[in-house]
């Protein structure tokens, strides 16, 4: 059974922890994303997995066996790397078969499995020319295909759309995903791209400082982000995180004072929990209505900074005292700078954030 598994994975470098207690685990047929910022430890995580990275402590497990002492090739798995090297001098069908050559292939299956790969990954009107005869995506196709055409144990990939331009990769987003739904393979992909991440895995792992903050799939991350880090690292425009006092709660509703404003906001019943604190309130630019001067329980602000994106438009507002408050409105919600706006939270997208950066929840 294809699957992998880190169990309390470290990674010292001297003195410098780059990866710390990293548990994972992926499920044959599913693809897990590593994302988080530069630096995070998120390419060390899964060197660490291939074998070219020795691991300070913890597990490696590759279809329930331990791996850590052995070397990358006699893990099973097959990596594409952001640099996928490929043979400049062997046409593209040979490079595709050039990983078979270790495996104890007759012709004629060796040439059947590069067919099927090269259709599957739609090389096989060009296999008879040279790397540098074809395009940037159909280069990354081909580091793909030679990744699958072993049928390995699982999947590990690295950046491996960040050449791309941004048109190509949107479209090998989905070939790739779909190539890879087709495989039942554990799969491991590295990023720094939230949208990659979104759109390409099954379940999404952000990381910080060499710490996987939280696992879930891209609706949860999104929806009911673990702490403050994760709130702020998905979702563009970047959610507003703004520092209020809790003062009570009751029916479901929280009276806080923010900015300056007494404002009561729904809120989840865990909220309840809190007592009269510092919190911080996590609200997407997408969860506010503009309302009317008269509304109640809205938060004032002054548009001060106006940036049409098409079919929205984003608004930069300040508050009496200073935050910058980010909004989307619809294209037809017109703006103009200088105006006085009324933004009335959503309770459903409201998220309240304890002084430890946690996700208070029921
Ligand atoms: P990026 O998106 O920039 O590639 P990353 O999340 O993949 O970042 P890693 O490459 O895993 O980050 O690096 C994690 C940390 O470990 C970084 O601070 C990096 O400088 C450090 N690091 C990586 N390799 C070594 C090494 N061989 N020696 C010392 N420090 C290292």
């Amino acid at each position: 059974m294809s699957t992998i598994e880190v169990r309390k994975l470290t990674k010292q470098f001297g003195a410098f922890t780059a990866v710390k207690d990293a548990d994972l685990k992926v499920d044959a047929g599913e693809v897990v994303c590593l994302l988080g910022p530069s630096g995070c430890g998120k390419t060390t995580t899964l060197r660490m997995i291939a074998g070219l990275e020795r691991a300070t402590a913890g597990d490696i497990m590759i279809a329930g066996q331990r791996m850590n002492e052995l070397p990358p090739q006699k893990r099973d798995i097959a990596m594409v790397f952001q640099f996928y090297a490929l043979y400049p001098a062997l046409s593209v069908g040979a490079n595709i078969a050039m990983p078979l050559h270790y495996e104890s292939l007759s012709k004629a299956d060796a040439d059947a499995r590069v067919m099927k790969v090269a259709k599957i990954m739609h090389l096989d009107t060009v296999l008879d020319r040279m790397p540098n005869q074809i395009s940037e995506g159909e280069k990354q196709r081909l580091a793909v295909a030679r990744a699958i055409v072993r049928d390995p144990n699982c999947f590990l990939f690295d950046e491996p759309l960040s050449r791309l331009d941004v048109e190509l990769r949107h479209s090998m987003r989905g070939q790739i995903k779909e190539v890879l739904q087709g495989l039942s393979k554990a799969t491991v992909i590295v990023t720094h791209d939230q949208l990659e991440a979104l759109t390409m895995a099954n379940r999404i792992a952000i990381m910080k400082e060499g710490v996987i903050e939280q696992i879930g799939t891209p609706h949860d991350v999104f929806a009911k982000p673990a702490n403050v880090f994760v709130a702020s690292f998905i979702g563009t425009p970047q959610m507003n995180l703004v520092e209020a006092d809790l003062t009570s709660f009751g029916d479901g509703m929280a009276a806080v004072v923010l900015a300056g404003q007494q404002v009561s906001i729904g809120a989840d019943p865990g909220v309840s929990r809190l007592k009269p604190s510092k919190v911080t309130i996590g609200i997407r630019p997408r969860a506010f209505a503009v309302a009317g001067e008269k509304a109640r329980d809205t938060i004032a602000a002054q548009a001060e900074l106006i940036e049409p994106m098409g079919a929205e438009t984003l608004i930069h507002a300040r508050t009496a005292d200073g935050r910058d408050i980010r909004v989307v409105v619809p294209r037809e919600k017109r703006v103009k700078v200088g105006e006085p706006l009324h933004l009335r939270p959503d309770a459903r997208q409201t998220h309240f954030f304890g002084d430890d950066g946690k996700a208070v929840r029921a």
